[in-house]
């Protein structure tokens, strides 16, 4: 093996081929990992660990890939994970005789309960060693957690963990307990866990492959191009099960050929470039051909017809919104043209006003019902406007160029008024056409322009905030450019006409690189009554007793209420500023200091993204550099508002 790391794992982590892999071989390995900043150090760590499954028990390289990514099947199954922490806190109690109180007390100096469930295991005299844990024994355990609903299930959850944490030795019991919180917190990004997968499995081809290990001299580019070949996989076909299958029927060269885009499974969309204004567009895409469209604001869906008939819909996060459209799925069959059997199509659902015949605002459309919606119920009616195709009758067209996707989407798909619309398209050339444009999609309801390039880089790119895709929002042409996506961490405590809801909270981005959410502003304004009084309600489900290990914040700003990562926020601001007490993005624009929004308003609340989705720091940093007056701006402001 060319990797290098002091990694050595430890003699209840060495197994015998054949045999189950045990969990500390998993657990040793994650630790190290968590150990380590490098991302080629970990990568390495990681490959090693999995190489040893890839030859000695090739049934559970699967098991091991889904735990390391803190999954238990594909994301678009929608099988979470998440148990609260308060049935986790009992569990550890029952399984380590630590009450809660002292679980807390230590969580304090510990900072997570990962650790705290650890050394309250290693503190604990025990008459026998425990039988140890398998890979396989964890996962399937965990199964059995994500298949009981419902509150009654709680002492049964109870008692799954516990027998899990009884078991449990070392740094099993700080990896088992932060699965199940919904975290691994070692610093392991998905794509390290698919680079790793790609190295080990070109290296040492698991059980069954055709392939042969490569030889020495073709050993970096035989990495490097296996990395490629899972990452491509994943993209097309995010289903561990399947890959690892292909990988082992043909070799990883080969198995992207069977992991190719399928109607079924859903895939990440394409996401655009904020700009601040329509003469940067000009200065993006300079010299390339581009086409402009509407961006209508609704949400999201990619429908997808399999050749048996079946149709699904998949919102942006690849939930399965099948049930709450039954109205979509019923007038699809009328919208396509003659021979077009199967597809994946693009497009945004609008609440739809029939009798005037127009697009109605995008709050509309959240008070439809989200699932097992009856379709003679349906009160909010919706148009469907269609702005890409990604496959049609067996063929996948993500590697097409936009203005061929956009002639077979025309082709095979038919327009019905009121139902089904070609986004509205202008392929303009100077800043006049596209101003005149822009305001022609203010008047058409509305929020702006996306602008695509049609010939040259212009294939569809599945999961990235891609340059080839600009969006101009008629809001950039005033205050600060884009909005931003926050999650709600804490709160205070409302007073006046607030009390008894919350008066104001705190907003953070997340740092996938640190894993942490960084605090950016306090707000308070922006909300109706109603509003204050649904946040309350939504938010009271996610109360946590103290800042999570992984919160970044001033402590001058620190809530009277914390809670879990969960809601999003979509929030405005006039401006954004150097400063010395908030930590968003910190080290990116300013070695010591963070950024911080100015008048922050509240504007909806994005029930289409998760914490994790929430604006990263680097997109913070990026919108703080776009502003045109940040140089006025970066003298620090110590305002707090
Ligand atoms: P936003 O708040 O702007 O929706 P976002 O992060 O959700 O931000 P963006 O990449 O910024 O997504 O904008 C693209 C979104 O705009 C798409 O996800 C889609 O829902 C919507 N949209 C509306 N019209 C179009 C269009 N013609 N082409 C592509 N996307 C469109």
């Amino acid at each position: 093996n060319p990797g290098k790391s002091n990694y050595v794992p430890s003699k209840d982590a060495i197994w015998k081929s054949g045999e189950a892999v045990p969990y500390k071989a998993l657990s040793e390995t994650l630790k190290a990992i968590e150990g380590t900043s490098g991302r080629l150090e970990k990568t390495m760590i990681l490959s090693n660990f999995l190489r040893s499954v890839c030859i000695l028990s090739p049934d559970d390289l699967h098991i091991c890939v889904y735990l390391c990514t803190n999954q238990v099947a594909p994301a678009y199954k929608g099988v979470e994970l998440g148990v609260g922490e308060t049935v986790v806190m009992k569990a550890v109690a029952e399984a380590c005789g630590v009450n809660i109180k002292s679980q807390k007390a230590k969580m304090g100096t510990l900072g997570d309960l990962g650790l705290v469930a650890e050394s309250s295991r290693t503190n604990q005299k025990m008459m026998f060693k425990p039988k140890p844990l398998t890979v396989k024994g964890v996962f399937d355990t965990f199964l059995q957690i994500t298949a009981i609903s419902g509150n009654q299930g709680q002492a049964q959850k109870i008692s799954l963990i516990k027998k899990l944490l009884v078991s449990a030795q070392g740094s099993e019991a700080r990896f088992i307990t932060r699965s199940l919180l919904g975290k691994l917190r070692c610093g392991l990004a998905d794509q390290t866990v698919l680079v790793s997968l790609g190295h080990a499995t070109v290296l040492t081809p698991p059980g069954g492959s055709e392939d042969c290990a490569v030889s020495s001299s073709r050993m970096v580019s035989a990495k490097e191009e296996a990395a490629e070949v899972v990452k491509t996989s994943f993209c097309e076909f995010p289903n561990f099960e399947h890959i690892i299958k292909m990988i082992r029927e043909h070799g990883v060269m080969k198995s992207a050929e069977f992991c190719k885009l399928t109607p079924g499974v859903p895939v990440k969309p394409m996401l655009a470039q904020p700009t601040k204004g329509i003469s940067e567009v000009l200065t993006k895409f300079e010299g390339a051909v581009f086409t402009c469209e509407f961006k209508y604001d609704g949400e999201r869906a990619q429908i997808q017809c399999a050749e048996s008939g079946d149709i699904s819909i998949f919102s942006r996060n690849q939930e399965n919104n099948t049930s709450k459209y039954p109205d979509i799925i019923s007038r699809i069959g009328s919208c396509l043209s003659e021979g077009t059997k199967s597809f994946m199509l693009d497009c945004e659902v609008v609440a739809w006003d029939v009798e005037k015949e127009q697009i109605l605002p995008f709050q509309i459309l959240t008070t439809r019902k989200r699932k097992d919606a009856d379709i003679g119920e349906i009160k909010v009616k919706v148009c469907l406007f269609a702005f890409d195709l990604l496959y049609l009758n067996g063929e996948s067209l993500i590697r097409e160029p936009f203005r061929k996707r956009r002639e077979l989407l025309h082709s095979a798909f038919k327009e019905v008024p009121g139902e089904f619309i070609f986004a509205t398209a202008r392929d303009c050339t100077d800043t006049e056409q596209i101003q005149e444009f822009l305001e022609e999609s203010i008047k058409g309801q509305c929020e702006g322009l996306m602008v695509k390039t049609l010939d040259i880089d212009a294939t569809y790119e599945i999961a990235k905030r891609s340059h080839n895709w600009l969006k101009v929002k008629k809001d950039y042409l005033e205050g600060c450019g884009d909005s931003l996506d926050l999650v709600v961490i804490g709160a205070f405590l409302g007073k006046g006409k607030r009390s008894g809801s919350y008066g104001g909270y705190l907003l953070a981005c997340y740092d996938p690189d640190s894993e942490q959410y960084q605090a950016i502003c306090k707000i308070g304004t922006g909300f109706t009554d109603e509003d204050l009084a649904s946040h309350h309600a939504a938010l009271s489900e996610h109360i946590t007793p103290q800042a999570k290990p992984y919160y970044s914040y001033p402590e001058s700003s620190a809530p009277e209420v914390w809670f879990e990562p969960a809601l999003v926020w979509e929030v405005k601001c006039a401006d954004m500023t150097i400063s010395p007490i908030y930590t968003a993005a910190v080290g990116l624009v300013d070695q010591d200091k963070g950024i911080s929004l100015r008048f922050p308003r509240f504007i909806r609340v994005r029930e289409d993204k998760n914490a994790e989705e929430a604006t990263s720091a680097e997109q913070v940093a990026e919108l703080y550099n776009k502003q045109d007056n940040k140089q006025e701006q970066s003298k620090p402001k110590d305002h707090d508002d």
